[in-house]
């Protein structure tokens, strides 16, 4: 069967906005139980000559940082639970930031393949050196995209596929 990969980060760093560029339209959502599980919203992506099943796991607003944590801690453990290869999401405009460090953590021990993809970088240019402190998390070198300018999503996709 085809080779799973999640999507995870903290709200706003640009998950959906990567989901919907790669997906099209093939687009289907399970929904879960409210206020148990979120809503998992699935897409199968063709690159080169392979198809993966990509998973977006987005929900409701949280509004404190605790709740964020959990909210990903959560999200985390459904990727390793479920994936064969996890993106873990982060975004150059806010930083690197405390649940960043401790969900790549979880991550890490997990031994899933983890691809650290760093978000909002739409300028590869001017923005570049903002990069670097992304391999402070320990989780590998921290790849550029824009996903709004679909820059980088090339490079991205293929060392995705490179784990499967
Ligand atoms: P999610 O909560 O992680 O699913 O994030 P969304 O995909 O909903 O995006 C949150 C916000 O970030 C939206 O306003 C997006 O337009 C914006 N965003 C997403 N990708 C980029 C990007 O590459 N550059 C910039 N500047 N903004 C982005
Ligand atoms: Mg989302």
């Amino acid at each position: 069967s085809k080779p799973i990969v999640a999507i995870v980060g903290r709200p706003n760093v640009g998950k959906s906005t990567l989901f919907n560029a790669l997906a099209g339209e093939n687009i289907s959502i399970v929904k879960d139980t409210p206020g148990v599980t979120r809503d998992r919203i699935y897409a199968d992506v063709e690159w080169l000559n392979m198809t993966f099943t990509l998973i977006d796991t987005g929900g409701i607003e949280p509004d404190t940082s605790d709740v964020i944590l959990a909210q990903m801690r959560e999200q985390a453990q459904i990727a390793i639970d479920t994936a064969d290869v996890i993106i873990f999401m982060t975004d150059v405009r806010q930083g690197l930031v405390d649940s960043d460090s401790k969900v790549a953590d979880m991550l890490r021990r997990s031994g899933k393949p983890v691809v650290l993809v760093v978000n909002k970088v739409d300028s590869f240019v001017k923005m570049m050196a903002d990069v670097y402190e992304f391999y402070n998390l320990g989780i590998g070198d921290p790849v550029p995209v824009s996903a709004n300018a679909k820059l980088g999503i090339g490079d991205m996709l293929d060392i995705v596929t490179e784990h499967f």
